[in-house]
């Protein structure tokens, strides 16, 4: 049975831990879920979610705990949110720790101004989803091998590369499960 953990350091934990466990439901896979707080929690896992918060704060957590080490030398597939984006990313404007998974430059608080949150219908895998931006990043430029999966007024609020994905909204705060699914059948594929 494969295991999914939400890396609990900082932000929407609880919610990403509900969301993964009825998009589970929904789809009919039988996973462990759990939050998870240690490098060796970590590496015990297929899949780890990041969620959104401060991404200074889950950053230096994350590499005082030798989190980002075992996430590559197990190869875990990871999803980041919003902050999460922001930590899987290579780059941002910001000195900031980074696990640099994607190969992406990400903007912090990329809507600024007045537009610092804002709910928006957003296109990704083909179909529409409900996107709840807070203070939140876009990419201003990918790597080759990044799939863009979806942009807002161009800017690009969702990626994918080989087993990570990041997205700059936060679908946890909605009822749709459908990203959640697509995450967990990404980890799947990649034990299979
Ligand atoms: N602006 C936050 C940061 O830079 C991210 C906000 C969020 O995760 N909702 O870390």
């Amino acid at each position: 049975m494969i295991k999914i953990g939400i890396l609990n350091l900082q932000g929407d934990v609880q919610e990403h831990l509900d969301a993964t466990n009825k998009a589970m439901a929904k789809i009919k896979i039988q996973a462990k879920t759990l939050k998870v707080e240690t490098a060796e929690e970590v590496s015990k896992c297929n899949g780890i979610i990041i969620s959104g918060g401060e991404s200074t704060v889950i950053g230096k957590l994350i590499k005082e705990e030798g989190i980002d080490q075992v996430i590559r030398e197990n190869n875990i597939a990871v999803w980041g949110t919003c902050a999460g984006m922001i930590i899987v990313g290579r780059k941002t404007d910001y000195q900031q720790p980074l696990i640099g998974l994607i190969d992406m430059n990400v903007k912090r608080n990329g809507f600024g101004g007045q537009k610092l949150s804002f709910e928006k219908e957003i296109e990704i895998l083909g179909d529409k989803f409900p996107g709840i931006f807070i203070r939140a990043p876009y990419a201003h430029s990918v790597g080759d091998k990044t799939e863009i999966l979806a942009r807002v007024n161009d800017r690009i609020v969702a990626v994918r590369e080989g087993n990570c994905l990041a997205t700059a909204f936060h679908p946890e705060l909605t009822k749709d499960t459908r990203i959640h699914e697509y995450f967990i059948k990404e980890v799947l594929n990649c034990v299979e």
